[in-house]
């Protein structure tokens, strides 16, 4: 895999718009409610808090976007990784009504945002796709499908044909095209959501790791290297990039890596030939890949990452190979940049929103569906140190089961579902 540093960011690092300017916190600064993290929850949150006239200031130990929200796919997928009909059973009677609510909504108030607010992310609207293999995936689509419809959502299912059509692969038995979703530049996003948090009056401040978090007589004291944030409420938005800050919170999710790479800019008539309509494509393969266009004809691609050791040792030729074979017209192309990125996945596929005491909450894991999942989430977080009702159930401190085995336990899930894809593989329509 090439090199990462300078240019941790990959592709999105060298065509995203400037970020705001922003500096290290060298002095003790006061606020009323302190934000870790600068990445789509963290700055939505300070945004939402912002809107209420609350004083907020957001710490990253990176720039704007550092961790997953400046190197995702910038893939725009509705609601979370649970179906509709799990998101019923898991949040039980009390809570299923607004968490199905709030799934609907989190691609129409991403879309609302970035319109209203004119940010400059290359958003496109055009719906959300999933390839399925097999029947196994083929089961799952119209299953998925039929979920959103009932919930009064568009989603079709188009044939093998049809699929072909829309994205230019024989790569699917049938596709599922949902009317939510899109795709957008992921830093991009990120630094605009940074700027209007500065102009509306917000602190933010790079460079600037957390290491602890005291308690007060008047609330809490976020320590860094330069100086201390003394705040009333804290807001903890580190997702796959949760270190040892508050104890215990690390375990709340499994981090992992996801790969991506992305091509030069495609001649027209290759490009032409490929995801046509630019839309954003996943699997139903449980070690799927995720891929799409950009707006200057590059093709992107993600998937799997580094099982073992940083994120950045993950090799790309892998997912370079399937693009290849998806797209044949790929065989040739320059590509010239290769990046990752830690995913925060949950045992059981839900995000986590967490009271950790009195005045401090946390909010992650969206299993690699962050995008409009995440931007909900720093809308819930900010609820939520208001003491407003929130979508989500409040939870104390999230423990993933057997956490300390996650490794083996990603090493064991990836090799059984190699072997399971690859039987579905022979079911093919
Ligand atoms: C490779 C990859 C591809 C993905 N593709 C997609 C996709 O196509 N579509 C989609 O919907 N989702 C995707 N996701 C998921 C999505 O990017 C995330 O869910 C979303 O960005 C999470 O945002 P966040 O603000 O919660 O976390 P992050 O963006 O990770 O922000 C956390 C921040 O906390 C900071 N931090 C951590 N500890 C400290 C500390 N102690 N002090 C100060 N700062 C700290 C980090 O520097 C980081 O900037 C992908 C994720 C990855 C990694």
């Amino acid at each position: 895999m090439t090199a990462l540093a300078p240019n941790t960011h990959g592709l999105w690092g060298d065509t995203a718009v400037s970020a705001p300017t922003t500096a290290p916190l060298t002095h003790d600064h006061d606020t009323e409610i302190a934000i870790i993290g600068a990445g789509f929850t963290g700055l939505r949150a300070a945004l939402e808090l912002r809107a209420e006239g609350r004083d907020v200031a957001v710490l990253d130990s990176g720039e704007i976007g550092q961790g997953c929200s400046g190197r995702n796919g910038g893939q725009v997928n509705p609601g979370w990784k649970m179906d509709l009909h799990e998101i019923t059973a898991h949040y039980g009677r009390d809570h299923a009504h607004r968490a199905l609510e709030l799934a609907k909504s989190t691609v129409p108030a991403l879309s609302a945002l970035i319109n209203g607010e004119g940010l400059q992310c290359a958003f496109i609207e055009n719906g959300y796709v999933q390839g399925a293999v097999g029947q196994r995936g083929m089961a799952a689509i119209n299953q998925r499908a039929a979920q959103w419809v009932e919930h009064g959502i568009d989603a079709e299912i188009l044939s093998a044909k049809a699929g072909q059509d829309l994205l230019g692969t024989e790569a699917y038995d049938g596709v599922m095209l949902h009317a939510q979703g899109g795709n957008l530049h992921p830093l991009s996003y990120a630094r605009e959501l940074g700027r209007v948090v500065i102009e509306r009056g917000g602190q933010i401040f790079t460079g600037s790791r957390a290491t602890t978090i005291g308690q007060t007589e008047q609330g809490f004291t976020v320590t860094t290297q330069g100086g201390c944030l003394r705040a009333r409420k804290v807001i903890i938005a580190t997702n796959g990039y949760t270190d040892q800050l508050w104890q215990g919170l690390a375990q709340a999710v499994v981090p992992v890596a996801s790969s991506l790479s992305a091509t030069a800019p495609l001649p027209q008539h290759v490009a032409e030939a490929i995801l046509p309509g630019r839309h954003s494509v996943s699997e139903t393969r449980r070690i799927q890949v995720y891929y799409r266009m950009t707006e200057d004809r590059r093709f992107v691609i993600g998937g799997r990452g580094a099982t073992f050791g940083p994120a950045e040792q993950g090799s790309t030729q892998e997912v370079r190979a399937i693009a290849r074979r998806y797209f044949p017209a790929l065989a040739d192309v320059d590509w010239t940049h290769d990046w990752a990125g830690t995913v925060a996945m949950t045992w059981d596929h839900a995000p986590k929103l967490m009271r950790l005491a009195d005045g401090v909450y946390a909010g992650m894991g969206f299993n690699g569906r962050g995008v409009a999942m995440a931007t909900a989430m720093g809308g819930q977080l900010a609820h939520a140190v208001l003491d407003k009702p929130t979508d989500l159930p409040i939870t104390g401190l999230y423990q993933t089961p057997f956490h300390g085995l996650r490794k083996l336990g990603i090493f064991g899930t990836l090799a059984r579902g190699r072997i399971l894809d690859r039987l579905d593989q022979n079911t093919r329509g």
